[in-house]
């Protein structure tokens, strides 16, 4: 239940001490967690298409290749061809290049989740701008992703 949890903030982009922080767990557990289901996904000389597609989703969620490498203790040439084989149909659900950052709780969409103004537009579903403090969160059914644009290498 926890390492779904946890692959699941991995795919969406939060940084290795931020899932760290968030489920109180130290930092090499989460990296223990993320090799060990490495491990598990070993399919014949590759990985399974799931564990592919966790890494695509980490990449159109910002994260560089090279640290996803890292992270998972795997060949740079890997990871991009599982971006390559996934990333595709992917990107119609994630917007290239940004990354997350996860805020636990129910909040209401008509609420900014950072500052509570109401000076919020809806730009697509489930996605607000807030115009008081300039930032874009998509709201999931018990968190919240915010856009962070500063982290942008581009
Ligand atoms: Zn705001």
């Amino acid at each position: 239940m926890l390492t779904e949890k946890i692959l699941t903030a991995y795919a969406e982009g939060s940084p290795i001490e931020f899932i760290s922080d968030s489920f109180q767990i130290a930092y090499n557990d989460v990296l223990d967690i993320l090799r060990t289901y490495k491990e598990d996904s070993k399919f014949k000389t590759t990985f399974t298409d799931e564990f592919k597609k966790m890494i695509a989703e980490r990449d159109i969620n910002g994260v560089p290749r090279n640290i996803i490498a890292k992270e998972l203790s795997i060949n740079p040439n890997t990871v991009k061809k599982a971006c390559q084989q996934f990333g595709q149909t992917l990107k119609e659900k994630a917007i290239s290049s940004k990354v997350f950052t996860r805020i636990e709780g129910n909040f209401d969409i008509n609420r900014c989740p950072s500052c509570s103004s109401n000076r919020v537009n809806l730009v697509e579903e489930n996605t607000t701008y807030c115009l008081a403090c300039g930032s874009e969160y998509i709201h999931k059914k018990d968190h919240v992703l915010k856009l962070n644009f500063e982290y942008l290498e581009e």
